[in-house]
């Protein structure tokens, strides 16, 4: 198996003249060639500083990052980036293009891909996130799911090793988090894309193959979803709020799991 990702017992402090705890502190994990891993969290528990960290916005403290078999470092940086694909959390805030197909070919045109090679790129990376009909579009017409789902295909149209998807559902509407969901379920289906998904949404999450659940910056739980959202005192002892712990009893039973009616009580939740 290729190791896309590695994560060797890596910590990160911010620069402060206090003595601040670190933002992510000592965690270690690998993602292989083809698996989709979900990073999940609540707020400030070190999500997009390891995000940062993979994306070489960012050096480790203490520890390695590798990327692609190779450290990441400053003389490492450049090659790698061009092996990632990133999709942002504001949808308008990534268009380059005055149209959907511009905005998709803007990447491939820049790294000097030949026009009938770019041609197909773009439209089968449209054709994958179902946008296809899009085409001549400009983006502002677009609604916020439909922008996300084109920023997808700009980044799977540069067939990235590994695809970094950060906080890509969190403002959208809710028809738009259902539509970009499904894209993603496709694209699971029918991909061998590498993904990790920082996510606050518990149903995309769902859609991994290995859950991470960050706490005060370090590594908190691992496993396949159903595992780790199944455990539930755990995941009630996160302090994690109560829509997060009701979506997943609601998840679980859609997949015919067994939750016990009382995760659902308000009372229950509370205390
Ligand atoms: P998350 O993405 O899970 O919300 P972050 O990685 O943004 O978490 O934050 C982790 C911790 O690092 C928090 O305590 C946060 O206050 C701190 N932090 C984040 N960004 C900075 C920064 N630029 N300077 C100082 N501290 C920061």
């Amino acid at each position: 198996m290729t190791t896309v990702v590695k994560l060797q017992d890596v910590s990160y402090t911010y620069p402060s003249d206090e003595v601040v705890k670190p933002a992510v502190s000592h965690v270690s994990y690998s993602v292989e060639q083809g698996e989709w891993i979900a990073i999940v969290g609540h707020n400030g528990s070190g999500k997009s500083t390891m995000a940062k960290l993979i994306n070489g916005l960012l050096f480790p403290s203490e520890g390695v990052v590798e990327l692609f078999g190779q450290p990441l470092n400053e003389d490492t940086l450049w090659e790698s980036r061009s092996q990632l694909g990133m999709v942002f959390q504001n949808p308008d805030n990534q268009f380059v293009g005055a149209t959907v197909q511009d905005d998709v070919a803007f990447a491939l045109e820049n790294n000097g891909i030949v026009y009938e090679d770019m041609v197909e790129r773009v439209h089968s990376a449209l054709q994958q996130v179902q946008m296809a009909d899009f085409l001549n579009q400009e983006p502002h017409h677009l609604s916020g799911g439909q922008k996300q789902r084109v920023a997808i295909a700009g980044a799977i149209a540069m067939r990235p090793k590994l695809l970094i998807l950060d906080e890509a559902t969190s403002m959208l509407d809710p028809q738009g988090r259902r539509e970009v969901i499904q894209t993603l379920q496709m694209l699971r289906e029918s991909s061998e894309v590498t993904v990790l998904s920082i996510t606050h949404d518990l149903e995309e999450a769902m859609l991994a193959d290995r859950v991470i659940v960050m706490n005060g910056g370090e590594k908190f739980l691992e496993g396949r979803p159903e595992e780790v959202f199944a455990n539930r005192e755990q995941i009630t002892k996160l302090g994690l709020d109560l829509p997060f712990a009701a979506n997943v009893a609601n998840l679980l039973r859609a997949r015919g799991v067994d939750v016990p009616a009382t995760i659902m009580s308000e009372k229950e939740l509370v205390e």
